[in-house]
């Protein structure tokens, strides 16, 4: 009999109109747009675009074009809408231009209000209060149609910016042009070519009666003009409502993969809104070519190749949480980002560690090791590509870019002569380096396994996964610099972010050891020493020295007003920390907290963060734990078990299986955990079993 009531659920819970839920509809794309230089509660903007698309649209609040802060959520004026490929404030855009409709011969912009305001990933509308307009956009991967509804006007206008450098061109109904705007990575000739077809002439100002829709067909390529004509099919001469239905209908296919139940409807938002946050970066950079074959210009040589590429995303974020996601939900999309990254390394000498769209010089460590090494244990990528990015890997381990030092490994030869980056060799941030060369290089060890490299090789970088121990300071029990003599750096401020570090201090960084935490645990002198000193940050109070950048950085303010110590769940060491628990005797002191964290720094209001969201990495935190794992070591295949936030929850697999998550009990503390009716062993599961339909049950004894 108990083997029915589940059946019977199941029956019941499948006969439900399949219309009947928009998952989409539960997602705000405002979520993490209340923030500025100072504070980001998530430095994001309300992106219309479809999952990875190419091009993404948002309305730009910002006065000036080169705004890295386009949208703001407290700004009253928007300026203009945007096609943008900007994956943080802090990188900018690239390739944008944008558009405003407007009348009365004033092009500057318009007040509007979040009342009038309808932002969903899919579609987004807005009513222009001073010009009497309302504007809405829906996308496609390349393209997206833009419907504008005039009042009766005698100059109605629309003005197409292709920002500075660039060209527009108007001839009736057709709109031609490009746009130069960059910030960086990006060769000579760089060019985005815009086409849009109005249905109405365009180029001054035309008459309207009230009502009046004029619709945009806008598009474009990074290759050509002819190729942005080629792009446009995606909308061309497509009603609205059409391409509207068709990208809600993507946005509820790729959230769909994850059906959560039983929270309350903000529970709900908050996850769908995060999970939407982790299916944007990194977005496509190639194109559909006259044969129907993927093609893309490329950031790295200035040319254009066959096959996949995606970009915009920075790997010291995104290779924790982002990637484990990928592969685990999404492991189509991530083989054509892994076969994009063997492209790029064929067409130049090392793999990105910040792209947007080429190289940028940005952040520390060689990540891409281990979002290479997650995806080969997952055998998404092909014995060809995986032997080109293992050649490239190895070659980063030797070489700096010559231009952009955030690609391959600053600091190498210390590295790989004394085992660390010295603090007293011009090195910066070389704790850190240190560190994450260290998880690095075991990541490689995992890939050389799997391409059956000789032993010898093998044995140099699992050797060098090690080095961790050599910053690692035994009186203090925390990572510390040191100098070439060998000596520990003095003073030692555990306090003192940056220096040693990145935008972190010792506290944060201490557990970056992400594949030998049983390691890092006899080095700080067993489970309990271990255990006290996880506690300890929670109970030191948020104090700083922020003399490294000579003030205070906003990851340092957003530490601060989170009120749990020298804890800084807003930005990225930290963000595995809890999970850690799970290696002392108490594991449920970690759910404690990540409970804490989900209810109190998330949410799906527009100050919905508690730092930067960084492409995806600070939602995929949120994803994970809700389902009750976390990565803490990607390249494991292993996740570490947490506190689901759902009674139930099913996550759709390749092949049509599905792991089914259930929670008995309120929480936050279980401690029944079973993987197919099995105790799991040291609070760990294993992905392998996730390729069959799997159960992972929760209980509260
Ligand atoms: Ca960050």
């Amino acid at each position: 009999m108990k083997r029915l009531i589940p059946l019977i659920l199941l029956l019941s819970a499948c006969c439900r109109p399949a219309d009947e839920v928009h998952l989409s509809d539960y997602v705000s794309t405002l979520v993490g747009t209340q923030s500025d230089w100072t504070l980001s509660t998530g430095n994001t903007y309300p992106a219309i675009a479809l999952p990875w698309g190419m091009n993404f649209w948002t309305p730009v609040t910002a006065e000036r074009e080169d705004d890295g802060w386009a949208y703001q959520y407290d700004k009253h004026r928007i300026t203009g809408f945007k096609q943008t490929h900007q994956p943080s404030p802090w990188i900018n855009d690239y390739g944008a231009f944008s558009i405003l409709p407007f009348t009365g011969g004033n092009a500057s912009g318009s007040w509007f209000s979040h009342k009038s305001e309808v932002a969903r990933p899919y579609y987004y509308s807005v009513y222009l209060a001073d010009y009497d307009i309302r504007v809405e956009i829906t996308p496609t991967e390349r393209a997206a149609v833009m419907r504008i509804t005039f009042p009766e006007s005698d100059d109605a206008d629309i003005k197409v910016n292709p920002f500075k450098g660039g060209v527009v061109s108007f001839e009736n109904e057709w709109v031609n042009g490009y746009t130069m705007q960059n910030h960086g990575g990006v060769p000579e000739g760089f060019r985005n070519y815009f086409v849009i077809k109005s249905s109405e002439p365009l180029g001054g100002p035309f008459k309207t009666t009230r009502g009046q829709v004029v619709t945009l067909y806008i598009a474009s390529s990074f290759i050509s003009s002819e190729q942005a004509y080629r792009n446009l099919g995606e909308v061309l001469d497509r009603p609205f409502d059409e391409v509207k239905a068709t990208a809600q209908a993507r946005w509820d296919e790729v959230l769909g993969r994850i059906r959560v139940s039983g929270g309350t409807n903000e529970q709900m938002r908050t996850f769908y809104s995060c999970l939407y946050r982790s299916t944007l970066f990194p977005r496509k950079f190639y194109e559909i070519g006259p044969d129907g074959k993927p093609i893309h210009y490329s950031p790295y040589d200035g040319k254009v190749h066959d096959g996949y590429l995606y970009t915009d995303t920075g790997f010291w974020d995104t290779f924790r949480a982002l990637f484990p996601l990928l592969n685990l939900v999404y492991p189509d999309v991530n083989a054509e980002i892994q076969s994009g990254l063997a492209n790029i390394a064929r067409e130049n000498d090392f793999l990105p560690e910040w792209a947007s769209p080429g190289h940028r010089d940005c952040m520390i460590g060689n990540n891409s090791a281990s979002v290479i090494a997650d995806a080969a244990l997952q055998g998404i990528t092909s014995r060809e590509d995986l032997e080109v990015l293992y050649k490239a890997l190895v070659h980063g381990t030797e070489h700096v870019h010559p231009s952009v030092s955030s690609s391959g490994r600053k600091g190498h030869e210390y590295y790989n002569s004394l085992g660390y980056i010295p603090y007293d060799v011009g090195v910066n941030e070389n704790v850190a380096r240190t560190l994450e060369y260290a998880y690095d290089d075991w990541c490689i060890a995992q890939i050389a396994s799997l391409l059956d490299r000789p032993q010898e090789e093998i044995d140099l970088y699992l050797k060098r996964s090690g080095n961790w121990r050599n910053v690692f300071d035994p009186s203090a029990r925390l990572m510390r610099g040191r100098r070439a003599d060998g000596r520990f750096q003095e003073p030692f401020s555990p306090y003192k972010w940056g220096g040693d570090f990145t935008e972190g201090n010792a506290w944060h960084y201490t557990w970056s050891v992400f594949h030998d935490i049983p390691g890092l645990v006899d080095a700080m002198g067993g489970q309990e020493s271990f255990e006290q000193m996880l506690d300890s940050v929670f109970k030191v109070p948020p104090i700083y020295d922020d003399s490294y950048y000579g003030y205070r950085i906003h990851e340092i303010t957003e530490m601060q007003v989170a009120d749990m110590g020298n804890y800084a769940h807003g930005n990225q060491p930290s963000q595995h920390m809890l999970y850690l628990y799970n290696w002392t005797a108490h594991p449920e002191k970690g759910s404690v907290y990540i409970r804490e964290v989900m209810d109190r720094l998330y949410s799906a209001a527009p100050d919905g963060y508690c730092g930067d969201e960084d492409n995806g990495q600070t939602s995929a935190w949120y994803v994970f734990s809700a389902l009750g794992f976390y990565p803490v070591c990607p390249g494991s295949g292993q996740y570490a078990i947490g506190t689901p936030l759902f009674p139930k929850a099913e996550v759709s697999l390749p092949g049509g299986k599905t792991l089914t998550i259930t929670a008995k009990g309120n929480g936050p503390i279980y401690n029944d955990v079973r993987l197919n009716g099995e105790n799991i062993q040291d609070n760990l599961i294993n992905i392998t079993n996730y390729k069959k339909n799997s159960t992972l049950s929760f209980g509260i004894l």
